[in-house]
């Protein structure tokens, strides 16, 4: 409240970063936020990037529904931002706009043949009902699967992969990714990192979480992760890491008709043909994957690149095109003069890093700026009610559902 006059926020997106952000925004007094999310489902990468055998970390969905259920709260379904409604005429209905839109597309790799991959965020989409990917389809006809990339991304989807269809069956995946994966012949996902055991980027909670799956080999192939890493003193969690890693290579196969995942080591796509792709063999320099001048191709069906997320240009924010991200200050967009009454928050204002949780504090660090910004007027009063906003969604979508 600002003599007692309320802030009006309008969000972009409706992600954990957006709901975050609404969270917080909603302790200020009086305080009234509108969610603009521009699919028929809420809350983002919480609903469809978080693969369905995780039901702990689906229940964030949960929260985010208390979230919504405040005083003050709105959401807008089947609206976007800069398509269905400008920042301009959101900055006459509300004091700032804060752009919380992620990172919706995903690095694609630089490689001959690229195209005839898939992506691991298109499958992960896929399996989780995403609208705009529910009716894709992916070649599981083959015995072998490949990953380029080794985040939680590409564990996440090769835990998938390997499953027993039962065990899915009783999670959120998507009924169409249920039945055609019961029909996957896949047999082995090569999860294929450039560099060595100590620099996979998966975390030690993913590779724990896959190792407790069952009915799924584990093995490690191209790399020792005996040797000694070549960072002096590593994390503790790379220690932890490759310590698992160890207990991992050269494990035989159990017999027993599991499906195998094998974390590949050294490993650097070089082309990608109808049979499956080629990968040159890397050493580490200074930390990074050069090739050895050798090469190997490994046969596969499906191949996947997982090497990332990348965010998207907003309309009217200058964007930069190096990481993918929206230059700005604490959150303010901008890095000279501030863009009026923009700001980010989430993977498009620090890049594609983290967890959902990490978007609390990032969230927090952008509303604090916006508070200050609100009690030091510098954002003036808009001079249009939020009566007038309905309207003017009515006018520009069928039926927008404030909720
Ligand atoms: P990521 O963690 O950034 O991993 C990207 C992978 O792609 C790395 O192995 C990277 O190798 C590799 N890569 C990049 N460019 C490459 C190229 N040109 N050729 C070959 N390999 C290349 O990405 P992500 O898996 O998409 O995850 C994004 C974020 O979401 C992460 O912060 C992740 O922790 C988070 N997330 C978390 C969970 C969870 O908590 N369960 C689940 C999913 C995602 P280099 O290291 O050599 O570059």
């Amino acid at each position: 409240m600002r003599g007692g006059e309320p802030l009006r926020v309008a969000i972009a997106g409706s992600g954990p970063a957006a709901m975050f952000a609404a969270d917080e925004l909603l302790t200020v007094p009086g305080a009234r936020v509108d969610v603009f999310e521009r699919l028929t489902v809420p809350y983002g990468l919480a609903r469809t990037g978080v693969a369905p055998d995780h039901p702990n970390t689906r229940r964030v969905a949960d929260l985010f529904d208390r979230i919504s259920a405040q005083d003050g709260f709105r959401l807008f379904h089947g609206v976007e931002v800069g398509r269905d409604v400008t920042h301009e005429e959101l900055l006459e209905h509300h004091h700032a706009v804060i752009y919380a839109v992620g990172a919706s597309s995903d690095r694609r790799l630089d490689v001959p043949g690229a195209d005839l991959a898939g992506t691991a965020t298109e499958f992960v989409a896929w399996y989780n009902g995403h609208p705009d990917h529910a009716h894709r389809t992916f070649d599981l006809s083959h015995r072998r699967a490949v990953i380029v990339g080794n985040g939680n991304v590409a564990l996440d989807v090769a835990r998938i992969l390997a499953s027993d269809p039962a065990r899915l069956a009783g999670t959120d995946i998507a009924p169409a990714a249920l039945d055609a994966l019961r029909g996957s012949r896949i047999e082995e996902i090569v999860v294929a990192g450039r560099r060595g055991p100590a620099q996979s980027a998966f975390t030690v909670a993913e590779l724990r979480g896959l190792l407790d799956t069952p009915g799924i080999d584990v093995a490690v192939e191209g790399a020792d992760p005996a040797a000694e890493p070549d960072d002096a003193s590593p994390p503790h969690s790379t220690v932890h890491k490759l310590r698992m890693l160890r207990e991992l290579d050269g494990r035989a196969p159990s017999g027993n008709g599991n499906r195998r995942i094998v974390l590949r080591y050294l490993a650097s796509p070089e082309r990608i043909t109808d049979e499956g792709v080629e990968f040159a063999r890397t050493e580490l320099v200074d930390g990074r994957a050069v090739p050895t001048g050798e090469s190997e191709v490994v046969a596969a069906g499906l191949v996947l690149s997982s090497i990332g997320y990348r965010g998207r240009p907003v309309p009217g924010l200058p964007f930069d095109a190096a990481t993918g991200t929206v230059p700005n200050l604490a959150g303010r967009v901008g890095t000279g003069e501030p863009v009026a009454g923009a700001y980010v928050a989430g993977w498009i204002k620090r890049g594609p890093t983290g967890f959902i949780g990490t978007n609390k504090s990032c969230a927090r660090e952008t509303v604090r700026t916006l508070v200050d910004d609100f009690n030091e007027h510098r954002l003036p009063a808009p001079p249009a009610s939020p009566e007038a906003l309905d309207r003017l969604l009515r006018s520009r979508r069928e039926v927008p559902q404030p909720a």
